[in-house]
């Protein structure tokens, strides 16, 4: 059994709207083992709408319509649907009662156009919307030869699209799609090698068929292993792709920093918790980024004690205290870096410091290869690492600010000492 799901309106095809709608139904749809082949989008045009209607109950077992149910002219879900189906819109009084029922709630006098939401193709069940005027629209029909197909309409607002999922939708959709199957997404991510390296370090999991499936994507250099298993349970589909996980971190050992929503800052974190230490940061190339991230960060519980960031070099002399430029090294040298970090661990008193150095060509002479460098102070020693610069200008504050946080997560894992 496969689904189709079609956002309708204007705003979604012009772009002026991002069609979130289809993504959460999706998700829905996963949890409850039914797979998503087709997204469409349509705009607020009655043919257009009708054909869209026409291919997809001719084409899914189950469709689900947002969008277009309102009281409006181009609202035109209805009459695009019952042209579908080659049925008539007739009154329904259930959803009659509904709107006028919404209206007097709110005390308001309900406008005529508003009873057009009442109308519905013959045969159409009406899905309770608690909150909206728009009921939703429940259809079935039978596809020649090929059994039927059920179409569920709704509104195009979010809440209460996720009201009546809750309300009914979700149910109607369990005993529609028979004994449920239930799948499961799991992401292990990864930093510090490339796509096709990571590929090359597993055995043959990344292969089309295989159950339960694994695939790679990068996203701005992050490593994401994507696995899915499907099962009658949760339980049973997370068993079922429990070795698979255990055979990727094995395989990727320190490359591994987290899973699904986790970031980089998450790991660090996690790491500095469990040694009972602070950090704060100094940066330059990065422009506040990791200063953001880490205040930001969902696992953060104290550990971060704040940033310094920093624009020029007369603003890092300032801070290392250096005025009257005594200090010979230039600012992007691993001295200098290492000497932000000591600073700022000083000045935050933190038990770590993480400093950024500018990136190539920030009014400094150039270096060949270019690099960053970044610097880690801890209670012992500060440790250096000179981060070769490739990127694209368009990203490369966000890979440096990764980079540098994968390099304090690897110093912290296995180079430097505890905190007392
Ligand atoms: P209403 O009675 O509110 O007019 P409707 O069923 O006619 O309901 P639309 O007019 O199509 O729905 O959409 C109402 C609002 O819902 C849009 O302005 C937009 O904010 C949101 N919306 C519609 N479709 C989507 C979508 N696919 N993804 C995210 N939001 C959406
Ligand atoms: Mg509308």
């Amino acid at each position: 059994m496969h689904a189709e799901i079609v956002s309708i309106g204007d705003e979604i095809t012009s772009g002026r709207l991002l069609d979130t709608n289809s993504q959460w139904i999706s998700e829905r749809l996963a949890d409850l083992g039914i797979r998503v082949l087709y997204h469409t989008s349509v705009g607020d045009d009655l043919d257009a709408c009708t054909g869209v209607f026409r291919q997809a109950l001719a084409r899914a077992d189950l469709v689900i319509a947002t969008g277009g149910l309102g009281p409006t002219a181009d609202d035109l879900t209805r009459e695009a649907l019952a042209q579908a189906v080659d049925r008539p819109l007739v009154l329904n009084q259930a959803a009659l009662a509904h709107v006028r029922g919404i209206f007097a709630r709110r005390n308001r006098v309900m406008p005529a156009s508003n009873e057009r939401q009442a109308f519905l193709p013959e045969g159409a069940q009406v899905i309770h919307n608690p909150n909206g005027t728009a009921p939703g629209i429940d259809l079935t029909v039978s596809r020649s030869g090929r059994g039927e197909s059920r179409l569920l309409a709704l509104p195009g607002v979010p809440a209460e699209i996720d009201e009546m999922w809750r309300d009914s939708v979700g149910e109607t959709i369990e005993r529609f799609a028979g004994e449920a199957r239930v799948i499961r997404h799991r992401s292990i991510k990864c930093f510090g090698a490339g796509e096709s390296q990571v590929e090359a370090m597993l055995p043959d999991l990344i292969r089309r068929g295989r159950k339960p499936s694994v695939g790679i994507n990068a996203s701005k250099t992050t490593i994401i292993l994507r696995i899915s298993a499907e099962g009658k349970t949760v339980e049973e589909a997370d068993a079922a792709m429990a070795s698979t996980i255990t055979t990727i971190r094995e395989c990727l050992g320190d490359l591994v920093f987290g899973q699904d929503d986790d970031e980089l800052q998450d790991a660090v974190l996690r790491l500095l918790e469990a040694k009972h230490a602070t950090l704060a940061t100094m940066e330059w190339a990065t422009g506040g980024i990791l200063a953001d991230w880490l205040g930001h960060a969902k696992s953060a519980a104290g550990q971060y004690r704040g940033g310094i960031v920093v624009a020029s070099q007369e603003a890092v002399a300032r801070i290392l205290d250096d005025r009257d430029g005594t200090c010979a090294c230039p600012s992007d040298s691993g001295e200098a870096v290492g000497r932000m970090a000591s600073q700022c661990r000083c000045r935050f008193d933190a038990d770590y410091a993480l400093a950024v150095g500018p990136l190539p060509g920030a009014n400094l002479p150039a270096k060949e290869p270019p690099a960053v460098v970044f610097a880690l102070a801890g209670p012992e020693r500060v440790v250096t690492y000179s981060h070769p610069y490739t990127s694209h200008p368009a990203t490369v504050e966000i890979l440096c600010a990764k980079s540098a946080l994968n390099f304090a997560r690897i110093a912290l894992l296995s180079a430097l000492p505890d905190a007392e």
